[in-house]
């Protein structure tokens, strides 16, 4: 029957995955669970030549042509801006049209359809289904119903979750990835234009190596409701030798949640909780910042956090000065205060690189889910890199 979720919601997300698949790829992309590492490091890879294909014009016009037949649908009823654009950019660079509904008072919703009609209306009308709601697992729900839809052989397209209630933002914690993965390379110039040489670094700190694993991962400010959060570290953990530590007040909602500690632990994950950021800003490695997300505050969360003193989650330049040489910020942002604008300036403040990421590794989840990734790896040496080699002063 159409529309009837409830047993597939209430199944553990391991057993969610395969629904998700087709033919051994992703179709729908909802949890932050389907991404293993070798397919973290494919759509890293991807992204990285859509990244130097963009540079030059015959790139460009190949990557434009790749999807122009298709078009988008960015179905975005919850506030956004990065996650917006930047799929809204992914989109356009490979040729796919986009619509848009931001507000459903503009859209039969407001005559009294369902979602779920609704978002059977686009898959009428497009070929990719983009969604952020406020209501957690609605795209879990959608993915459903396009499976449903494909086995009554109806038309189903893919739906990618770009941020549901707050629960999961799978290509957040993506392009997260993706961005700890190039500074940790510490090879790109574009991502830290500033950054020392790895040699140098070495000649100065002689443990540090290259790369993802074995690093300390500090996650700052509303732990428990950072949707963000909870979906980078899923990544996170598939890497050796990581130790986070979560850095939030001691408040019920906004530390760490039990669920999310043991399932870390049981991934290897070393985990350490603390009340002060400025206890552990020496050890980090990669320091996430994160809002308070007041949206989510009920009554009594008002009550308990009504004059709470939250400066102990804010970074400042003081305590940046005491950070490791090599370490990252990121911050998923919107930022209200917890970080300075005086820090943007400081090389580790990589958070607007990393909202950049943003489009090229969306662009790369595009191209991978309509089954262009493999054009692109054939295309890339033969208009970047063979060209890159020979005439790297014109690019
Ligand atoms: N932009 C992120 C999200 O959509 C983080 C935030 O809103 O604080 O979850």
């Amino acid at each position: 029957m159409l529309y009837d979720f409830e047993a597939r919601l209430a199944r553990p997300t391991a057993l969610k995955i395969a629904d998700l698949e087709r033919n051994g790829r992703l179709k729908h992309v909802i949890f932050s669970r389907q991404f293993n590492r070798e397919l973290i490091d494919h759509l890293c890879g991807i992204a990285s030549m859509i990244q130097d294909l963009a540079q030059i014009p015959e790139g460009r016009e190949f990557l434009g042509g790749r999807l122009a037949h298709l078009r988008a649908m960015l179905y975005f009823t919850q506030p956004s801006t990065r996650t917006f654009l930047s799929f809204m950019a992914a989109c356009q660079m490979l040729g796919l049209t986009c619509n848009e509904i931001r507000d459903p008072s503009v859209s039969s919703e407001y005559k009294g359809e369902s979602k779920f009609d609704s978002v059977r209306m686009f898959s009428s009308y497009f070929d990719l289904i983009i969604m952020r709601t406020r209501e957690p697992r609605l795209a879990e729900c959608c993915a459903y119903l396009m499976n449903d839809l494909d086995d009554f052989n109806q038309r189903s397209v893919p739906v990618v979750n770009g941020g549901s209630g707050a629960d999961e933002h799978p290509t957040q914690a993506l392009l997260d990835v993706y961005t700890a993965q190039r500074c940790f390379e510490f090879t790109s110039e574009r991502d830290a234009p500033r950054r020392i040489s790895f040699e140098a670094l070495r000649a100065r700190n002689p443990t540090l190596k290259k790369g993802l694993p074995g690093k300390t991962y500090c996650f700052c400010g509303d732990i428990g409701r950072g949707r963000t959060i909870r979906s980078f570290v899923n990544l996170l953990s598939l890497y050796s030798g990581v130790r986070m530590i979560f850095v939030s007040p001691e408040h019920e909602r906004l530390r760490l949640p039990e669920e999310l500690r043991a399932r870390l632990l049981q991934s290897g994950v070393e985990v350490q909780e603390s009340r002060d950021l400025d206890k552990v800003i020496e050890e980090v490695d990669l320091l996430y910042m994160t809002r308070i997300q007041h949206e989510w505050d009920t009554g009594d969360d008002k009550t308990s956090l009504k004059g709470a003193d939250l400066s102990r989650y804010w970074l400042t330049q003081k305590l940046v000065s005491r950070m490791k040489e090599h370490a990252v910020i990121l911050h998923p942002f919107p930022r209200n205060e917890e970080i300075a604008v005086e820090i943007d300036t400081d090389p580790r403040a990589l958070y607007f690189t990393q909202a950049r990421n943003g489009m090229w590794i969306r662009a790369a989840l595009i191209a991978y889910l309509f089954d262009v990734d493999g054009a692109i790896m054939r295309t890339h040496p033969k208009l970047f890199a063979e060209r890159h080699d020979y005439n790297l002063g014109n690019i």
